[in-house]
């Protein structure tokens, strides 16, 4: 009898689940053999696939067509494109808002305000990164709850030993660690699932320029904080209050590491 779970997993396989759903199923693969095994035949499969089957070329014309078309079309869209609704550039329109907000408006908000402009492209790669991550396959490169087997993991795939702790007890479960590149390090990943949604929480050696304490960039939110010489960046959907309980507990845990290190 085939397992319940079996045609997730050829989703899975696929690349057709989000970064939740795909935690999922490597977590039930680590325990049903039967799913293990398909797993097994379906990366084989596809192998062989690959190096088997011949992939006849579309002709030089064909190709070149096509390319204009698209050339054409993303022009076409970059030329329509508004400018972008968070960027400095779109301040003025922003303040409208600032206005009906009101009394809504949180120091987070404020503190978004004085940020510098010069963080922009950092920013724009912690969302890239996050964003990446949510893709099928990329959350995590070590799955694990326990912080002494994601700790040890990044001493040999990241420039920097961050904080890993689990707080699965507050609601922040450790799903893991992973390795990513930008600012020219290898920036450590620690992953956490809070409900439904998934924080990346950056770690890196500490830049010239001051991250702002609280920003949104993409409709995601980032809160940032210097813990020792290094520089944490924590990024998700979830909301305000969520991210800042998360950031509480590792500057709590951070620390009171602090010392021994
Ligand atoms: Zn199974």
């Amino acid at each position: 009898m085939q397992c319940a779970e079996a045609l997730r997993v050829q989703a899975y396989f696929d690349g057709e689940v989000d970064a939740l759903a795909a935690l999922d199923v490597e977590r039930h693969a680590e325990h049903c053999p039967e799913c293990r095994v398909l797993l097994e035949e379906l990366t084989a499969t596809r192998a062989r696939m690959r190096s088997q089957l011949e992939f006849p070329g579309a002709p030089a014309q064909l190709r070149t067509s096509i390319q204009r078309l698209l050339d054409a079309e993303t022009g076409a869209a970059r030329r329509a494109a508004p400018r972008a609704r968070f960027g400095w550039s779109g301040l003025p329109l922003w303040l409208g808002g600032f206005a009906a907000a009101g009394a809504a408006l949180s120091a987070a908000v404020l503190l978004f305000l004085v940020a510098p402009a010069a963080t922009g492209p950092l920013l724009d790669d912690l969302v890239s990164a996050h964003v990446r991550s949510l893709m099928p396959l990329h959350l995590t490169d070590v799955v694990s709850t326990d912080r002494h087997t994601v700790k040890p993991w990044f001493a040999g795939q990241a420039d920097v030993s961050p904080v890993v702790a689990d707080f699965a007890d507050q609601g922040y479960r450790l799903v893991g660690g992973r390795a990513d590149y930008f600012d020219h390090q290898r920036v450590a990943a620690v992953v956490y699932q809070h409900g439904a949604h998934i924080i990346n929480v950056f770690a890196f050696a500490s830049g010239r320029q001051p991250l702002p304490q609280y920003t949104s960039r993409s409709g995601y939110h980032i809160a940032c904080w210097k813990l020792g010489n290094l520089q944490y960046c924590a990024i998700s959907d979830t909301g305000w209050d969520e991210l800042q309980a998360l950031t509480r507990l590792l500057r709590a845990a951070g620390s009171a590491d602090l010392p021994r290190q």
